[in-house]
């Protein structure tokens, strides 16, 4: 497709991608299948090369039935399109990891995105894609299953069979030792991880530097949360009320970093896409203007890790037994918090935590929600603030 968008090596993979790409974790928030359809179709004809998903990018109703799920919008949109003139890069993921669960849910993720194999190479209808298959969200216990099933040697072998193109794993903050052990085991030609203004620690204010690591390894180094979420997360609206730092900004602090192969743009709707490509198509930053954005960001960083994001990737494999929505909660909670600490108006704050049944009293405390929080929340704590604080 006439694409606008500047590319970039992805790792050593041999393939160049658009330096913004499609986040499509998103899609389960639009209002049907068929405005999920339209954007993807929007995308493509942008001409990001790039899109990543992953099985658990889904919306359920109340009976635990899936409503939208991000895979399968997208195998629908590519196999209907018949003008693609390059072959696209699918990045999906699984909260797989023993051997067993590797092969489940890579067969589901082919299912789901109709991938098909023809003499060789993939494709989804007409347009040949390259599978890169991640595992989601690692993280020490989860690395320590990986690592003791043999399913590091396992997800090689089936890469070896042309299951997959590529393997990578994506990853957040606070897994830094983890993702290093990741890099360095030299099975992986891919990650996903967080970077941006408020947040480089896993780049140039890490020790080490991990984004400069997995580049030095030959790996193609995906961009998760440049923006914070996509601006569809209400605390980050806020944060660039604060900061005057803009959705632009963010796309250009994290495409000056030469590290990084793509940045994952969140998008719900085509207009946030185009903000970012055009952004991308500013002048890389010089490290004057970088240490100036960052001394912004410095402002508000520390509220950065006792908040959260809503970025919902908790609920992706778990219900609280209570029914307790707590992301939307903890997500409002933060944004009181914020708010009341640079004291702004926190008048409304109270009717809208009314709105939650159950609300954050009816925490039991039983934990069992923080093993999914991939930023490592003490979600029960952070309920009982929330309860004494709004109730
Ligand atoms: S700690 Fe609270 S919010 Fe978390 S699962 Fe238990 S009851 Fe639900
Ligand atoms: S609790 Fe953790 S994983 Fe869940 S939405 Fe909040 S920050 Fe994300």
């Amino acid at each position: 497709m006439q694409s606008t968008i500047k590319r970039r090596p992805l790792g050593n993979t041999g393939l160049n991608v658009t330096e913004i790409s499609w986040g499509a974790m998103n899609v389960r928030r639009l209002p049907d299948e068929q405005a999920a359809i339209q954007l993807a179709n929007e995308v493509l004809d942008k001409g990001v090369n790039l899109i990543d998903t992953a099985r658990g990018y889904e919306s359920k109703d109340e009976n635990g039935n899936v409503v939208m799920a991000s895979e399968i919008i997208l195998g629908k949109a590519i196999s209907a399109r018949t003008d693609l003139d390059e072959p696209i890069v699918i990045v999906t993921k699984g909260h797989a990891y023993t051997p067993e669960d590797f092969d489940r849910s890579l067969t589901e993720s082919w299912e789901r995105l109709q991938i098909r194999e023809e003499g060789g190479k993939l494709f989804i209808g007409s347009t040949q894609i390259f599978l890169a298959y991640f595992l989601h969200g690692i993280m020490e216990d989860r690395w320590k299953t990986i690592t003791t099933s043999g399913t590091l040697e396992h997800a090689a072998k089936r890469r070896e069979e042309g299951r997959c193109h590529f393997l990578g794993f994506s990853s957040h903050y606070g897994d830094s030792v983890v993702i290093k052990e990741a890099i360095e085991t030299g099975i992986f030609q891919l990650c996903e991880l967080s970077y941006n203004v408020y947040n480089p620690s896993l780049g140039e204010e890490g020790d080490p530097d991990i984004i400069k690591l997995a580049n030095e390894h030959g790996m193609g180094v995906v961009n998760m949360k440049a923006f914070n979420g996509g601006g569809t997360v209400a605390i980050f609206k806020q944060l660039e009320d604060i900061t005057g730092i803009t959705h632009g900004d963010m796309a250009r602090f994290s495409l000056s970093n030469p590290y990084i192969s793509c940045i994952d743009a969140g998008v719900r709707a085509i207009e946030e896409l185009e903000v970012d490509i055009e952004a991308s198509l500013l002048p890389v930053m010089t490290p004057d203007e970088r240490s100036a954005l960052r001394e912004k960001a410095k402002k508000i960083s520390p509220f950065l890790n006792v908040i959260c994001r809503e970025c919902l990737h908790c609920v992706e494999k778990f219900e609280c037994p209570q029914g307790i929505d707590f992301p939307h909660i903890l997500g409002m909670h933060g944004r009181y918090s914020v708010s009341k600490s640079l004291g702004l108006d926190i008048t409304n704050y109270k009717s809208e935590y009314a709105k939650f049944a159950p609300d954050a009293s009816a925490c039991v405390a039983c934990g069992n929600c923080n093993e999914w929080c991939e930023y490592h929340l003490n979600v029960p704590e952070m309920m009982a603030t929330a309860a004494k604080d709004l109730g």
